[in-house]
């Protein structure tokens, strides 16, 4: 019989209510009992839902407060000395609002300290809490929260499967910390006792299989790595329980044979987004181990073609008989929870989706049909998929061939600007009239309760659109005076009217689509609604022009457009799987191109091409990373290149690592970059320095992240720091993002400081 599992399972609820629970419980209003009673009723829920859709095993561990990776730092003891006395530690019992302080630097009990980093899990929005490690750490185990949660599914009377991060991942994970230069790696030995006591642990609970997630080997791993990958296993192998080694996000390539030979009791691929390694696999996988395929898709929204999994699938079956299981292809924490709740949805598209809930039958179905002990339930699904995904592989929502055609009409001069950086700077300095160390802002100013109110009450239909309109255009107006009174050289509009970044394009472009109830965790109470990417991509009319017009017509300085990015409104949407993603993402590309054109027609001078996810769209092999880049770059060039010298375009990215695609930045060829850098002071800009960067830059002079109110000296410091590594005709001055989670009350102090600060410079240089 295929054994049928799954890695894990979201654990927000259906109406977020995890979210709900720890917020409440933050502000004192809900007690530790309360929420603790939220997380049994949500565990058993999810636990009840997997035996009912017939899995095989429940999977224990994957439930967090907060995030599993920092649970897991907890259990190994991790816990920075900042957060907890040795002696909690030491009793093996760290208390959870410990945690929630490594997490957010506050809980309801004990006091702040500065939160542990955060960081996105391998390729994905999920983000987790990067552990904290140092030259010579002991650790212990010093939780025991996963013990109770085994005997909680145990005594629900059900099989269970624990899941954990497996000791080589979790280092990989991890960053050394602390004065002494040391390699992570050194702690392994230190790590392997803790992990077999816990191993050892819950074999005497009575589990039987715990899965160690090792994703790391989906990377390019350095050889001490690659060695020390047998060495652990070699030792965690003695555990009295079987090991199923875990690997997802990709293909495991030149570590196939390794993962493939470690001494555990079987190994999970991602059969997704590998399809072509199961073959290798298969010739490689010892006779004694099981083989989990991760066959339906635990990143995307797309129901699985079931009859063409079945088929491919067929002849691993023949090889491993009762050896395969079968599961998504890993952690369904990366797909909202159930369409079930989706009934606002047109029938037609809902019929194409599976979120978590249906991804279970998905996988039941799957295994059942591939033993051939298909239910009646099972032939009705096979059928109903098969037939569905006809439906939309012919839909005209899908394919539209005017957009195809004008795909196919790029030139690859539609790519390149008319004219190199030099004589653009030339024109743009004649159109814009900008003095040196020009003043700018990011895009958004504070999205206020009353402008939130206003879009619910419009969305509502309490709000009609002319009086919705109207209270957007005070916003602008408001935002616009504001910055004349401040002095800002380039204002902006300000962003009222946008909810958020990608939903605001998504909902003004044919081809994506929107749920209601298709919440992700973004990272400890932190949810998003991606949109989905339906079909080809095109732009029915204008999007932002309408304000940018009117903010314009309010001043003389040169208003900045300000739109979001071809790969930023990719990479934060579920995109559909039937096209490579780089055909979706030109097609994105070709509607902002016509916003650009638009935008430029109607008098705006100069245009910011927000792309802050370029970075994260980085395949997680670095030897695809040029392939990737190449697109991606191509994209924006693509979108911005439409517009005469003298228009001036602007790009955005707020993150800290430059260093290694300097060069993709650079080919960008954006005229003016802003960048995230006051908490680097300004070593990022070496990156550019080194690289003789050679159009202008501005990289931001105050933390928008803190409601403190910078100082000029501060800024003028870092503006000097500047100065000393980008010459001073080619720097801006602005903040390090978007404004809109802050108050006008911190914003308009900062933004005064920040101009008196350009102006000190002018007098300097
Ligand atoms: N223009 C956007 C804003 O200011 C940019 C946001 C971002 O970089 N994430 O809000
Ligand atoms: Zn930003």
């Amino acid at each position: 019989m295929t054994l049928a599992h799954i890695s894990g399972y979201p654990r927000i609820g259906a109406d977020r209510e995890l979210k709900r629970a720890v917020e409440t419980y933050w502000r004192g209003e809900l007690d530790r009992e309360g929420l603790e009673a939220v997380g049994r009723e949500l565990r058993a829920r999810h636990w009840a839902a997997q035996r009912e859709a017939g899995l095989d095993l429940v999977t224990v561990g994957d439930f967090a407060f907060y995030d599993q990776v920092l649970d897991l730092s907890v259990a190994l003891g991790a816990v920075p000395p900042r957060f907890a006395a040795e002696a909690e530690v030491a009793a093996g019992e760290v208390d959870l609002d410990t945690a929630f302080r490594m997490a957010r630097g506050r809980a309801p009990s004990g006091a702040p300290a500065a939160a542990c980093e955060m960081t996105k899990y391998f390729d994905t929005n999920y983000h987790y809490l990067v552990p904290e490690l140092h030259a010579g750490q002991a650790f212990r185990l010093a939780a025991t929260r996963l013990f109770d949660q085994v005997d909680e599914a145990l005594a629900a009377g059900y099989p269970v499967k624990v899941t954990l991060l497996g000791p080589l991942t979790w280092l990989w994970l991890g960053k050394e910390k602390g004065e002494v230069a040391f390699d992570r790696l050194s702690l392994l030995d230190a790590l392997l006792p803790v992990y077999g006591e816990l191993l050892a642990r819950l074999a005497a609970q009575g589990v039987d299989w715990v899965q160690l997630d090792e994703p790391a080997l989906v990377q390019e791993l350095p050889p001490a790595w690659r060695q020390a990958y047998e060495a652990a296993y070699s030792v965690l192998a003695r555990a009295p329980l079987k090991l199923l080694l875990a690997t997802y996000f990709g293909g495991l390539g030149d570590n196939l044979g390794l993962a493939a030979s470690l001494p555990t009791d079987g190994l999970h691929i991602d059969a997704v987004r590998a399809p072509g390694e199961l073959e290798a696999v298969l010739d490689r996988l010892p006779a004694y181990k099981v083989l989990s395929v991760g066959a339906i898709d635990g990143r995307n929204v797309w129901r699985a073609d079931l009859a063409l999994l079945r088929e491919r699938l067929a002849e691993a079956r023949l090889r491993l008989g009762e050896r395969l299981w079968i599961a998504p292809s890993c952690s369904l924490l990366h797909v909202p929870v159930d369409l079930e709740r989706e009934t606002e949805l047109d029938p037609e598209l809902r019929r194409w989706l599976a979120f978590a809930r249906q991804k279970l039958d998905e996988t039941v179905t799957l295994a059942r049909l591939l033993d051939g002990r298909a239910t009646a339930v099972d032939h009705e699904r096979l059928a109903d998929a098969t037939a569905a995904l006809q439906a939309r592989r012919d839909s005209t929502r899908l394919h539209r061939p005017e957009v195809a055609d004008r795909l196919a009409g790029v030139e690859p001069t539609d790519q390149e600007r008319a004219s190199p950086y030099p004589r653009r700077a030339l024109a743009q300095r004649r159109a814009l009239d900008l003095p040196l160390f020009p003043t700018t802002t990011i895009g958004s100013f504070p999205q206020t309760d009353a402008i939130r109110g206003a879009r619910r009450a419009f969305k509502a239909g309490e709000l009609d659109r002319d009086a919705y309109e109207a209270r957007m255009e005070e916003e602008i107006a408001h935002a616009v005076a504001r910055q004349e009174a401040l002095g800002l050289d380039m204002p902006v509009h300000g962003e009222a009217e946008r909810n958020d970044m990608v939903e605001y394009f998504g909902e003004r472009l044919d081809g994506y689509a929107f749920t209601r109830f298709g919440w992700v965790q973004s990272y400890g109470s932190r949810c998003v609604k991606p949109p989905v990417i339906v079909g080809d991509v095109s732009r029915p009319g204008p999007m932002t022009v309408r304000w940018s017009e009117y903010a314009q017509s309010l001043t003389e300085r040169p208003m900045k457009g300000m739109l979001t990015g071809p790969v930023t409104l990719l990479q934060w949407a579920f995109v559909r799987d039937d096209q490579p993603r780089e055909t979706t993402c030109r097609q994105i590309a070709l509607a902002l191109r016509d916003e650009v054109a638009d935008l430029e027609a109607a008098g705006i001078r100069a245009i910011q091409i927000d792309e802050p996810a370029l970075r994260e769209g980085l395949p997680l092999r670095r030897s695809e990373w040029a392939g990737y880049l190449d697109w991606a770059v191509a994209c924006f060039r693509l979108a911005a290149s439409g517009v005469r010298d003298a228009t001036q375009i602007h790009t955005h990215m707020c993150y800290s690592e430059f260093n290694d695609i300097i060069e993709a930045i650079a080919a960008l060829d954006a005229d003016v970059i802003t960048i995230e850098t006051s908490r680097s002071d300004m070593e990022l800009l070496d990156a550019f320095r080194d690289f003789a960067y050679p159009n202008e830059i501005g990289p931001g002079v105050y933390d928008i992240h803190s409601p403190n109110v910078p100082e000029v000296d501060a800024m003028v410091r870092l503006l000097v720091r500047a100065a000393e590594r980008i010459p001073a005709e080619r720097l801006w001055v602005n903040p390090d993002c978007g404004l809109k989670t802050r108050r006008w009350e911190e914003v308009e102090p900062a933004l005064a400081n920040m101009v008196a600060a350009a102006r000190e410079l002018r007098r300097r240089f």
